[in-house]
């Protein structure tokens, strides 16, 4: 990937939808930020930007694979000039005792060759907050959130400090809310007693809008530093009060419109994304596949193809797979979990490339893993981030895609507000 000037940030996601909303949270902030879809080649063609976000998909997969991919990003980033890099993990911090966030940070942190690296997945706009190194998630701590029954990451433990040190070779210390709110001397001079100690890692509270301002201006001093787009707002916001970066600089979207057929897919069955395909229902055709029949093979994403084929001249059109928990909770008990969501990421995949095939140039996706396997299907290497659809879903303009101009939205499940498949299409021109 060539770009035109020095890069100020970069950031290695550990999902692509993390990596969309990390990405929008920089551009409202005043970044000019590119995400991209793993490590660019060479040959990707850039304007000017002040962040790059690279997204892997190393949330889930084995420790030592999330270690690999996440050096070779690191390494990319460095070599085009970023003196910061931010490993961006979800802001329940997701992981288990095996990884992966530790095994990253600690490689992540010998190759920066910092001492010490501030962690927070506190982003108290969204309801994650820390406090004495406890993650809340909205009113609950973590353990007693939903995030305790998650299929791959279930979280018992709401301390980070205890959660970091299982996973990380480090020691691991807490840089309190008490010494945050006396600003940041105070967290610079407890970061370099908790180093001389043999700490190297430091999980701090944030728990006010204005904690993550203290912690992006101390996070600079290093080289690394990881957690949630919280912290990425934070370094953003020091990024531009230093002057180093000018929020006044011109967007890097371009806003020509790319016309052509619109779809949305939805693969997410949460109950935000079964609303919103409630409502979609009464303002574009809807196609709901079958479940059973997809996880029996392809002739369902060739019946879908069929049915959209004959509509999306007319307007936009949504397929979906969602169903409620009852039926998610049968299907996989007949084929296995892994088995079913498998079977149907493909098929949205076989669907959204099928779409593209016919003309479709803006795709709005519903789901985490839908969305990932919905982009790495259709090859694109990278987005520039654009207009704000709803919180954490920004409009991405493809860069470099076979296909030519593209507009797509990736939402993760439970993003985006009741209309928001045709509020997403009418930013989407
Ligand atoms: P979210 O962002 O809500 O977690 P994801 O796309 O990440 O959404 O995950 C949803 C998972 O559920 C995917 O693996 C998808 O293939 C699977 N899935 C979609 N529809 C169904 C269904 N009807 N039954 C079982 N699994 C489903």
């Amino acid at each position: 990937m060539t770009l035109a000037g020095k890069l100020f940030l970069g950031c290695i996601a550990d999902d692509y939808t993390g990596a969309s909303d990390l990405a929008n949270t920089l551009t409202r902030a005043g970044l000019r930020t590119v995400q991209t879809i793993g490590v660019p080649s060479d040959n990707l063609a850039l304007p000017e930007v002040d962040a790059v976000v690279v997204s892997l998909k190393s949330r889930s997969i084995e420790a030592g694979l999330a270690v690999t991919r996440s050096r070779a990003a690191e390494k990319w980033l460095r070599s085009r000039g970023a003196d910061h890099v931010l490993f961006k993990i979800c802001s329940t911090f997701d992981s288990t005792d095996a990884g992966n966030i530790g095994p990253v940070m600690d490689a992540l942190r010998a190759e920066s060759a910092d001492t010490i690296v501030l962690v927070t997945p506190a982003f108290p706009e969204t309801g994650r907050t820390v406090y004495q190194g406890n993650l809340f998630v909205g009113l609950v701590p973590l353990n007693e959130s939903p995030l305790k029954d998650h299929p791959l990451n279930p979280m018992h433990d709401s301390n980070l400090v205890r959660v970091l040190a299982r996973q990380s070779k480090t020691r691991v210390g807490l840089i309190a809310l008490a010494t945050l709110t006396r600003g940041p001397d105070a967290v610079r001079a407890q970061l370099a007693d908790l180093s001389a100690k043999g700490f190297g890692a430091a999980i701090i509270d944030a728990v006010f809008d204005r904690d993550l301002e203290t912690i992006g201006s101390v996070a600079l001093d290093h080289r690394l530093s990881v957690g949630a787009s919280g912290i990425g707002l934070g370094i953003a916001r020091a990024l531009v009060a230093s002057g180093k970066v000018k929020s006044s600089a011109p967007s890097a979207v371009p806003d020509t419109p790319v016309g052509g057929p619109a779809a949305c897919l939805a693969g997410s069955c949460s109950q935000a994304t079964l609303q919103q395909i409630a409502n979609a229902e009464k303002t574009m055709p809807v196609l709901l596949l079958d479940p059973e029949r997809v996880v029996a093979g392809k002739d369902e994403a060739g019946r879908a193809l069929a049915w959209a084929k004959t509509r999306i001249n007319q307007g936009p059109i949504l397929i979906a797979s969602s169903s409620t928990p009852e039926e998610v909770a049968a299907l996989q008990s007949r084929h296995g979990r892994d088995a079913a969501g498998h079977a149907i990421e493909q098929a949205m995949a076989d669907i959204a490339e099928g779409l593209v095939q016919s003309g479709v140039r803006r795709l709005v996706v519903a789901g985490g893993e839908t969305s990932g396997a919905v982009v790495d299907r259709l090859r694109i290497p990278g987005f520039l981030v654009g207009a704000e659809i709803a919180a954490g879903v920004p409009v991405l303009r493809a860069v470099g895609a076979n296909n030519g101009e593209m507009l797509l939205a990736l939402k993760s499940g439970n993003f985006g507000g009741p209309e928001f498949f045709s509020d997403a299409l009418a930013l989407m021109r």
